[in-house]
């Protein structure tokens, strides 16, 4: 991965697979071969943003953890038992919204990642992340009511900027919930340079800097 010095990766990743049954059915029906987006990897994708159902990690048959490297079994089968893990009607459920967000900003950052043409470093990363919490500050100043959007996650990007600027970052708790409220996609901030992102984030967040008579 090239983004293993902007985030930390320990912990991101699933031990055992999890996998949407229905994509793996749709996919069967079509003729397709199955396969297994990377964005299922994540522990913190819960959901299928295609068919808005719960990803599950058990053989519907056996009950079987699928592991996720080293098994020599059939994708879309399960390893123990041989059965098919697809399912055309998983039951839709609501509430998706919060991890959709989260899905959101893994899906970019994996999009993104084969087009860079530099691998993303960290110390750029960080001029990015001074910038957005400047933006947040002019924000706040424009319109105190905002200070409950962006107050605890402004206080954590202060506590990363000045603590832990040599340190990846944790993207589901940091970089996902900063570019959500600074309204810039992942994609945008690692792949534009320090002066496009001033000007989106400027553009976003609606900051005025005519001085006031
Ligand atoms: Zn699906
Ligand atoms: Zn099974």
């Amino acid at each position: 991965m090239t983004w293993k010095e902007i985030i930390q990766e320990r912990g991101i990743f699933r031990q055992d697979k999890a996998w949407c049954p229905q994509c793996f059915e749709a996919r069967r029906q079509e003729g397709n071969p199955i396969y297994e987006p990377l964005l299922w990897s994540f522990r913190d994708v819960n959901f299928c943003p295609q068919h808005n159902c719960r990803l599950i990690d058990r053989c519907p048959d056996c009950g079987s953890a699928q592991k996720a490297i080293a098994n020599n079994s059939r994708l879309g089968f399960c390893s123990r038992c041989k059965s098919w893990l697809g399912n055309p009607s998983e039951q839709r459920i609501n509430g998706i919204e919060d991890n959709l967000i989260n899905i959101k900003g893994i899906g970019g950052l994996i999009a993104i990642t084969p087009s860079l043409i530099l691998p993303p470093n960290l110390p750029d990363l960080m001029k990015k992340l001074q910038l957005i919490h400047f933006s947040f500050e002019r924000v706040v100043n424009q319109d105190l009511t905002q200070f409950i959007v962006l107050g605890k996650i402004m206080e954590q990007l202060k506590i990363t900027l000045n603590q832990h600027k040599d340190k990846p970052l944790n993207l589901i708790k940091l970089l996902i919930p900063v570019c959500d409220r600074a309204q810039i996609s992942i994609a945008q901030l690692l792949s534009q340079d320090v002066r496009a992102v001033s000007t989106i984030l400027f553009s976003n967040l609606k900051i005025n800097f005519r001085v006031a008579p």
